[in-house]
């Protein structure tokens, strides 16, 4: 039951993003080649998400979005060891019960789509639709039974950019998928599928740092880091530009950080700033991904290998560069 209540409703949709982020690892999983992302008024007027995944058949639609209809764990080990992106089988009854949801889809090969429509948790209509091969999900009016969360969220300006953000980041796990995303009516990116980790970054960072960025791959044991960093002397900005995925999972860790600022260290004058993507493989059971889905929390087993193969991996391609 505290497994349960830990993953209830409140917990996967914190806010717009979170929706986004939900929804869009529901198409990835689904195999989909390009996802669409839509929202308006920073998603609280409308999220749509459209992909060309497998789709889900008719009759299984309801059961997606009933609660505890279709959860992929069933146990405490399930959760430690699944690798998968939807482990909680929560997110869609949960975002069901806290707006107008509409679900369409078309199983690939079927020669018909279906729809369902969700309000306030309960099945408000469905019925045949036209749809190519995919799946399309509109999520109304975030919240509107729920004013305490309406209060908590920032302007809709600022739950824009984070839900470019969640984009921008699931996109760079995902480069064989194309993705688009518009924010009232204007398109804010537009991303080919297929495009190197390089030129998709170049969409959203300093054209100079992409350019010149430092491809690393480095593996231990089962533990495996590959991504791409910036070179010092290009590397100027105002900040870090620090992106990291565990497993895929895009995660805020700070043993992470402090790896790859680690690699940096003493090759950076003032000014300069480390800028990086970051992929750690590692077996599932050596890695705890928080059971809390709006935080992105790790706790590693091993930091210790966890810290040297970052930090080694990465300051070796930056020493190969100085030499
Ligand atoms: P989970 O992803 O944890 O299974 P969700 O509530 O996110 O739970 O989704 C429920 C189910 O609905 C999924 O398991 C999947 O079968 C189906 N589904 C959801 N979104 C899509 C999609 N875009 N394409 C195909 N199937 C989907
Ligand atoms: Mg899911």
């Amino acid at each position: 039951a505290a497994l349960r209540n830990q993953i209830a409703a409140g917990e996967v949709v914190e806010r717009p993003s979170s929706v986004v982020k939900e929804l869009v690892e529901n198409s990835i999983d689904a195999g989909s080649t390009q996802v669409d992302v839509i929202i308006d008024r920073g998603g609280q007027g409308l999220i749509s998400v459209k992909d060309n995944g497998i789709g889900v058949a008719a009759d299984e639609l309801r059961l997606a979005v009933t609660r505890h209809a279709t959860s992929k764990i069933a146990n405490i080990d399930d959760l430690i060891a699944v690798t998968s992106f939807g482990f909680r089988g929560e997110a869609l009854p949960s975002i069901g019960s806290v707006s107008r949801f509409k679900m369409t889809s078309c199983q690939k090969g079927a020669t018909e789509g279906w729809f369902i429509f969700v309000e306030g948790a309960e099945v408000a209509d469905e019925g045949p639709a036209a749809i190519p091969g995919g799946t399309s999900v509109e999520v109304r009016d975030l919240f509107y039974n729920v004013p305490a969360r309406l209060k908590f969220l920032k302007t809709e300006s600022t739950e824009a950019r984070r839900c470019n953000q969640v984009l921008f980041k699931m996109s760079l796990a995902n480069l064989e998928a194309g993705f688009s995303f518009t924010s009232n009516g204007k398109e804010q990116f537009r991303l080919a599928q297929g495009q190197s980790l390089p030129e998709r970054l170049a969409v959203f960072w300093p054209r100079n740092i992409c350019e010149s960025m430092l491809e690393f791959s480095h593996e231990v044991g089962e533990m495996k880091v590959h991504g791409c960093a910036g070179i010092p002397a290009v590397a100027q900005g105002r900040g870090d530009r620090i992106v990291m995925f565990v497993n895929g999972r895009s995660v805020q860790d700070k043993l992470l950080l402090s790896a790859i600022r680690g690699a940096y260290k003493g090759r950076l004058i003032s000014r300069e700033y480390p800028q990086a993507v970051l992929f750690l493989e590692l077996p599932p059971e050596m890695v705890d991904v928080n059971v809390h889905p709006a935080k992105m929390e790790v706790r590693f087993q091993e930091e210790r290998s966890v810290f040297s193969i970052i930090r080694n991996g990465i300051a070796q391609a930056l020493s190969r560069y100085e030499l």
